[in-house]
């Protein structure tokens, strides 16, 4: 069985239960609408720790004014069926009230350096909300560790980078990022696909592909692999770009040569019809 809690006391009652009986407390942050990539972390969870919470809640405040907030797919009971099969212990599913006592007053956290660039970008605000949230489901479930996907590529770096600043006592794990047989990452957001924008949502994937093809073949000009990303991608019909980026794993600063020991990633962003996807992939190790 998993158990479900909608308050802050709930949830702390059984965390402090599972902490009595010498376990120790793993957190899987979700907006729900879980598919196997959430699985995924919630089974490493499993592993590294005896008792696993997740959360579900579709934050409001990581969401634009014209973005897909009140359209989020809701899908609740599955979710729990998930949870349950994965190993979860204890499923957090708080209401906005909940999460945001003082409303719109409420007090935030920003994460400056990293979350201007790529998806803070596009979305302005959307870190502050992404580190908001996280923070206080922090300090409502005191996890000893939480797990992030390689999906979000630049949403683990703002974490990791608040719980150093902060020094929050949570660590912090990047679960690889889980894809479909043909490559396309995981997505909550691929439900709005229809059949035909699926596959023109394979681009992503394709594009990043080629990019580490490149990369692996010798290229070390991040102009290059910039430009192997967007031919790929504005090369399959429906995709319409937003950024196709070549930046250091740890800073995300944009950079000129691949090789020297740093950790390239390459990250895009591309809308498929009404649908904003995004993927990464690195390019060295
Ligand atoms: P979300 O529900 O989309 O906010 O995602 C919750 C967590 O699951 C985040 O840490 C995501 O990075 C992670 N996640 C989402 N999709 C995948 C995937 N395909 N593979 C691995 N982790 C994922």
């Amino acid at each position: 069985m998993v158990e479900v809690a909608e308050s802050v006391a709930g949830v702390r009652a059984s965390v402090d239960r599972a902490r009595g009986e010498g376990r120790a407390v793993g957190l899987v942050p979700t907006m729900g609408a879980l598919h196997d990539g959430h699985v995924r972390l919630i089974e490493r969870c499993r592993e590294e720790a005896g008792f696993v919470v997740v959360s579900i809640f579709v934050n409001p405040t990581q969401f634009g004014p014209n973005e897909d907030y009140t359209r989020y797919p809701r899908t609740f009971e599955a979710d729990l069926a998930r949870c349950r099969g994965a190993g979860a212990a204890l499923v957090f599913a708080p209401t906005p009230e909940v999460i945001y006592p003082s409303g719109a007053t409420s007090t935030f956290v920003e994460v400056p350096g990293l979350s201007e660039v790529l998806e803070g970008a596009s979305r302005p605000g959307h870190f502050r909300g992404v580190a908001t949230v996280v923070l206080k489901l922090f300090e409502i479930v005191r996890p000893d560790l939480a797990i992030f996907g390689q999906k979000d590529y630049q949403q683990q770096l703002v974490i990791r980078r608040m719980v150093n600043d902060l020094h929050v006592p949570v660590r912090i794990v990047t679960e690889p990022t889980v894809r479909e047989a043909d490559g396309l990452a995981m997505s909550s957001r691929n439900r709005y696909l229809d059949p035909a924008q699926r596959q023109t949502a394979l681009g992503l994937f394709r594009a990043l592909a080629e990019a580490r093809r490149a990369v692996a073949g010798g290229e070390t000009s991040a102009d290059r692999v910039r430009q192997i990303l967007r031919e790929t991608l504005e090369s399959s019909e429906g995709v319409r770009l937003d950024y196709a980026e070549v930046a250091d794993g740890k800073t995300l600063e944009p950079i000129d040569r691949l090789g020297g020991g740093i950790r390239a990633v390459a990250l895009v962003a591309a809308w498929v019809g009404s649908t904003r996807l995004i993927d990464n992939l690195a390019l060295t190790e």
